[in-house]
């Protein structure tokens, strides 16, 4: 089992719309996959079709009571992809494990729980923040994907998520890597985009996945339709950007080829 926390504090990057589509591309090839809703928002949830009434044990009693996870998992539309959604009853998480014990070990305890062998693949997908529930998330993860949006300041406070990885590499989980950086929302036609990508390049060098994802209506045309784009439209350029994103990173995972975060290696 590998777990990969899909993270950045920053709203509205491409973490749901990655993590619900590379769940899907590793799936498809016949791996199975768990997906869990970290953000009280609940997109990934409904962006599987999962209705709320559906949603009964959910990400936020996993949290507070880590054996509850077996009853937790459900089974979606995609084969292979399983999921423990989340409502917006997470919110209420924050707070109530402020005075807990192992407050930020919850996850991790819940998924040593999983047998190793059911899933090949967990995605946690979190919300736009470096609050608790993304410790817990970063804490039972082996490796971090950060989706970056090709926008102005996309750079910008990358260094603080740096900064809370390497907290949790330290005090918590000293196995945890970056996997890599992923540059979404591009549109080529500009030249802010080309712009973007260069400076990613430039300053965090092979953090940064070959593999960008274009900016294409199929994919936020999706999830109101409760399908992945990659079931949803499988020809359209989104789809195939995650399809080869996918094959990336699992020769990133395959070769072991992680990096540890390494510090600032750039300004902000
Ligand atoms: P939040 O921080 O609120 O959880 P997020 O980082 O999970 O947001 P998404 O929800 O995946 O971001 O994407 C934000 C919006 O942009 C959504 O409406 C989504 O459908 C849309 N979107 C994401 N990626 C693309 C893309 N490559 N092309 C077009 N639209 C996209
Ligand atoms: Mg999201």
């Amino acid at each position: 089992m590998f777990t990969i926390a899909v993270a950045n504090q920053k709203g509205g990057v491409g973490k749901t719309t990655t993590a619900v589509n590379l769940a899907t591309a590793f799936a498809a090839t016949g791996q199975s996959v768990l997906l869990i809703d970290l953000d009280p928002q609940g997109n990934a949830s409904t962006g599987l079709g999962i209705s709320t009434e559906d949603r009964q044990t959910t990400s936020y009693e996993v949290l507070l009571e880590p054996a509850s996870v077996s009853q937790s998992v459900l089974a979606t539309a995609v084969p292979n992809v399983y999921l423990i959604p989340s409502t917006i009853d997470l919110v209420g998480a924050e707070v109530e494990l402020a005075s807990a014990s192992q407050r930020n070990l919850r996850l991790r305890s819940a998924l040593r729980r999983v047998a190793p062998d059911s899933f090949d693949y967990v995605f946690v997908d979190c919300p736009p923040s470096l609050n608790v529930l993304v410790i817990n998330a970063l804490s039972a993860a082996n490796s971090v994907l950060v989706p970056l949006q090709c926008e102005f300041y996309a750079l910008e406070g990358l260094a603080k998520l740096y900064n809370t990885i390497q907290i949790v590499q330290r005090s918590i989980n000293p196995s945890l890597h970056l996997l890599g950086i992923l540059l979404t929302m591009s549109d080529p036609r500009t030249r802010l985009s080309t712009q973007v990508i260069q400076d990613a390049r430039d300053t965090l060098g092979d953090q940064v996945l070959e593999t960008v994802i274009p900016r294409n209506i199929r994919l936020s045309e999706a999830p109101s339709h409760g399908l992945p784009a990659l079931l949803y439209d499988p020809g359209c350029a989104g789809s195939q950007s995650y399809i080869q994103a996918a094959r990336e990173i699992r020769d990133r995972i395959g070769i072991g080829g992680q990096e540890r975060v390494r510090g600032r290696r750039y300004s902000e």
